[in-house]
């Protein structure tokens, strides 16, 4: 048996391979599968207006928006990623923003995209997110040793979460003891025994789940369902029933994004 209603942290629902109307279609009616609701991750500027209008077509929806380290990576020049940030900046000033992200470090571009360079736009990130009293959705991949150099240095006032966090568990007090959550998301290759062990080494309180889609070729309302038999899963790891799980997640994805009281994105948007 699934989990009744879930909220989904970290989804690419704004992907430009995806069709908008498509997305929304499908999100109006996952909401009798038990969909409660979803963050559109940011990745870069160019996605910006595709999130801005989804998140004004659907009132669950909420937005964060960043610069992707691969984004960055991909990136021209300096110049590119200077007025990509000016953009942000913008982006923050005119729409309802829940988090600043992604925002990260990741070891695969680092060919391109050099370890130092990483930390100090990591550490930019952090300073605006401050700045703006955002959470940060972190987006961390091989290099913990130096994001965690970054985040202890701060500022990080306002908490986060370490999205599609798969390291090992003995990383998750380090990343609990700055006051971030740890995101956990499809991830239908890896070992289930290592899988388990990690998700019984997160505190309570600091647990959310996430699809991350967009996810091999599923469908959004494929992942959603996949999301709610991982829920499942994570329960019976966690020896509690579900409906108590449900009701824990559902507290921590509002405690993270400070969902309340719920204001649609929308709405201020337009202002
Ligand atoms: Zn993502």
């Amino acid at each position: 048996m699934r989990l009744l209603t879930l909220f989904d942290t970290h989804a690419h629902l704004d992907d430009p391979q995806a069709d908008e109307l498509t997305v929304l279609a499908q999100l109006r009616d996952l909401r009798a599968a038990g969909w409660r609701g979803a963050v559109v991750a940011g990745y870069g500027p160019e996605r910006f207006a595709r999130s801005r209008e989804l998140c004004a077509a659907e009132p669950l929806l909420r937005r964060a928006i960043g610069l992707h380290p691969e984004w960055l990576a991909a990136a021209a020049d300096a110049a590119a990623r200077e007025a990509a940030w000016h953009a942000l900046e913008a982006e923050l000033d005119g729409a309802a923003i829940v988090a600043l992200g992604e925002i990260g470090v990741d070891r695969r571009v680092r060919d391109v995209f050099p370890a130092a360079e990483q930390q100090a736009w990591l550490a930019r990130g952090l300073g605006l997110a401050a700045q703006r009293k955002l959470p940060v959705m972190l987006h961390i991949v091989g290099w913990h040793g130096h994001a965690l150099e970054v985040l202890r240095q701060g500022p990080l006032p306002q908490g986060g979460v370490v999205h599609r966090f798969s390291g090992a568990p003995e990383l998750v007090r380090e990343y609990e003891a700055l006051g971030l959550h740890m995101g956990i998301s499809l991830e239908p290759r890896e070992d289930p025994v290592r899988r388990a062990a990690l998700v019984q080494a997160i505190a309570a309180d600091r647990l959310v789940l996430e699809t991350d889609w967009p996810l091999h070729d599923l469908s959004y309302p494929e992942s959603f369902v996949k999301l709610l038999d991982l829920a499942a899963q994570v329960a019976q790891w966690r020896g509690v029933d579900r409906a108590e799980l449900a009701a824990q997640l559902a507290r921590n994805a509002q405690m993270l994004y400070r969902l309340d009281p719920p204001h649609g994105c929308g709405a201020q948007a337009a202002e």
